[in-house]
């Protein structure tokens, strides 16, 4: 019986300290993931997903896609991270950001985004997702649910584990399982990537535009990229919501970019 109450005041005393409060949407969240493994295991996941793919050597691109992604890093709440933006040549409709600030764009995406405005939608959205720890929060779900993997056995290189670890991360799909984030991570990274993007002077208008291009580009095909995402109507409705707040952050930034430079 006093066994079980340490182990619940233990579980409670752990409950509290690993409680985060997310940047911007102000939402409180369970991590019990340390963030030097949190780090460890995203830079480790990034270096095998760029070991297995194609990247882009297109120069204008690469150099677009290092100037949206370091303007919003710059202006996000984790600016400090070893931040790194790669753009991979796939059709793939997608994009991902790891733990530790390790972002790929699939050139696939691009069209869609027709501008660097478009790109920082994507940026935005994804980076939130690093920035709020997204994937922390599910490895913690994870690990509360399945009594088989403790947190000390939580090992990259322990191949056991590797499939959860990125499916947590989002980009299991083709290399292990997808877990989809939930509706409530999604609009939260909505939420604060449209800040991000905002602050970084990039016209928040366009953040509607793309997810309107977004919804009537998925031919018969839906594309892979945020598939698991809310309806586009709902995304469209809410980010609307969102836009007067994001207007007023980026009428107060020095420099304003507008939509940018054209993606073609
Ligand atoms: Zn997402």
């Amino acid at each position: 019986m006093q066994k079980k109450l340490k182990f619940i005041l233990a579980a409670l005393l752990i409950t509290i300290t690993a409680c985060i409060t997310t940047p911007v949407s102000e939402k409180s969240a369970l991590i019990l993931i340390p963030f030097s493994q949190e780090l460890s295991l995203g830079a480790q996941s990034y270096s095998e997903i760029l070991s297995k793919e194609k990247v882009s050597q297109n120069t204008r691109l690469n150099k677009m896609i290092q100037r949206v992604g370091k303007r919003l890093a710059a202006v996000s709440d984790m600016p400090d991270l070893d931040w790194e933006f790669k753009l991979i040549e796939s059709p793939q409709q997608n994009a991902f950001a790891l733990p530790g600030g390790k972002v790929a764009f699939y050139t696939g995406i691009l069209q869609i985004c027709e501008n660097e405005a478009g790109v920082a939608t994507v940026m935005g959205h994804e980076i939130a997702h690093a920035i709020a720890r997204h994937g922390a929060q599910r490895m913690t779900q994870q690990m509360l649910i399945s009594r088989a993997m403790s947190f000390a056995s939580l090992n990259y290189s322990n191949s056991q584990y590797k499939p959860l670890i990125l499916g947590a991360l989002g980009v299991g799909a083709k290399y292990g399982f997808q877990l989809p984030f939930s509706r409530g991570n999604e609009s939260e990274a909505d939420e604060i990537g449209i800040v991000y993007m905002a602050r970084a002077g990039y016209d928040p208008n366009e953040a509607v535009n793309f997810w309107t291009r977004f919804q009537s580009s998925k031919g018969n095909q839906p594309p892979e990229f945020m598939s698991t995402h809310p309806s586009d109507e709902t995304r469209i409705e809410r980010l609307t919501k969102l836009l007067p707040n994001a207007l007023k952050k980026y009428g107060a930034t020095p420099v304003q970019h507008g939509i940018g430079e054209k993606v073609s």
